[in-house]
């Protein structure tokens, strides 16, 4: 029979809509004949609701599929809805960006259920999904990256973080939260005034920040792809369409340009595939994921900006179009990404 295929989209996280048209291209794309497709949404309160109009319109011969997949339908119990009915194998696929879904959390759920699933395991998602302690640990193992610091709310007054921050970085710097992703919450602050109001807005998402050097770079991608043995392929380039890769320019006009391959001579495309598999390994990332660079040309070369365990996955994102690009197909790399997911399942169990 066909194998369950479980996907879960949505989730409690700024990121929840980007999550919620990932869903719908994966099920548009995935091979019918192989998976007994079942969307599963989580809420923004944290509910999972099994999309049922979905899992119907999937049984025709051409699915009526919107563009964006909605968490309707029937509430069902997580543990229970995992496990499935009868001996079906059931293989778990977290569409979820951000906390509560890239960071650990429900890889934990999963690992407790005893379900294969695809990306990373609970170190490795909590690991990437955390801007600073990824830094911190990519820094152990001799990794390059731009010059930073880390805050904890309630450790400081924003005034003395700004004067810090400036004798320290100098400006223009980058504020982030450190735990999320699709930009949101970061700010790019050229004076003092803006990194105070970049601080109190990074905090409204996180109790930690990472504050950056702003790297004057291009911005290149590889992804990752394999558990022990990782696999890259050819690099994309990013060429933002505003000052930085804001969450407008990745899902709202998309005015930024992806650079595929991205223009490189060899030896550097060979030195940052190279580096993007060790950073995978040394994360302890397994299945997927998206790593980000700086290239400083004339300068440092390669820098890590940081790495996504469930990178933007619609048929337009960077991930699927990276190994589009190497000669791998979105529903191949589906495929792929399964057959990961029990082969790790195995290894572990
Ligand atoms: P993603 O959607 O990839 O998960 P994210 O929210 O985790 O993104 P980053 O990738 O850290 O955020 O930063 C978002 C964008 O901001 C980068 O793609 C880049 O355009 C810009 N940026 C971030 N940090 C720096 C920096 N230190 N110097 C220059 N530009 C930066
Ligand atoms: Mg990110
Ligand atoms: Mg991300
Ligand atoms: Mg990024």
């Amino acid at each position: 029979g066909r194998l369950r295929l479980l996907v879960l989209f949505g989730g409690a996280s700024a990121e929840h809509d980007v999550s919620c048209v990932t869903a719908a291209h994966v099920l548009a794309a995935a091979d019918r004949t192989k998976y007994e497709l079942i969307p599963v949404g989580i809420t923004t309160g944290g509910t999972w609701i099994r999309n049922d109009k979905a899992i119907a319109a999937l049984a025709e011969a051409t699915p009526a599929l919107p563009d964006s997949l909605e968490p309707a339908g029937t509430e069902v119990e997580p543990l229970a809805e995992i496990a499935g009915e009868g001996d079906r194998p059931t293989v778990v696929l977290p569409l979820l960006h951000g906390p509560h879904g890239e960071d650990g959390t429900v890889q934990g759920m999963l690992e407790l259920a005893n379900v294969p699933y695809v990306g990373s395991g609970v170190l490795s998602s909590a690991l990437c999904m955390d801007k600073a302690m990824a830094k911190i640990v990519a820094a152990q193992a001799g990794i390059p990256q731009c010059r930073w610091i880390e805050f904890r709310a309630g450790t400081g007054e924003t005034a003395s973080l700004v004067e810090r921050t400036i004798a320290e970085l100098g400006l223009p710097v980058f504020v982030k939260p450190a735990n999320l992703g699709s930009s949101v919450g970061i700010s790019k602050a050229h004076d003092a005034a803006e990194l105070a109001e970049a601080i109190e807005f990074a905090l409204r998402y996180d109790e930690v920040l990472v504050i950056e050097e702003a790297v004057t770079a291009r911005e290149v991608e590889v992804a990752v792809l394999g558990n022990l043995f990782p696999e890259a392929s050819v690099a994309g380039e990013i060429r933002p369409g505003s000052e930085f890769y804001d969450y407008e320019d990745k899902y709202v006009n998309g005015a930024a340009a992806l650079v595929i391959p991205a223009e490189l001579p060899p030896a550097e495309s060979d030195r940052v595939q190279e580096l993007a598999t060790t950073i995978f390994s040394t994360l302890r990332c397994s299945g997927m994921a998206r790593v980000d660079f700086f290239y400083e040309e004339g300068g440092r070369g390669w820098l890590l900006n940081e790495v996504n365990t469930i990178p933007g996955f619609t048929a337009a994102s960077m991930y699927p179009k990276l190994w589009e690009a190497s000669g791998l197909s979105y529903p191949a790399l589906i495929d792929r990404l399964v057959e990961l997911a029990s082969e790790r399942h195995a290894i572990r169990s």
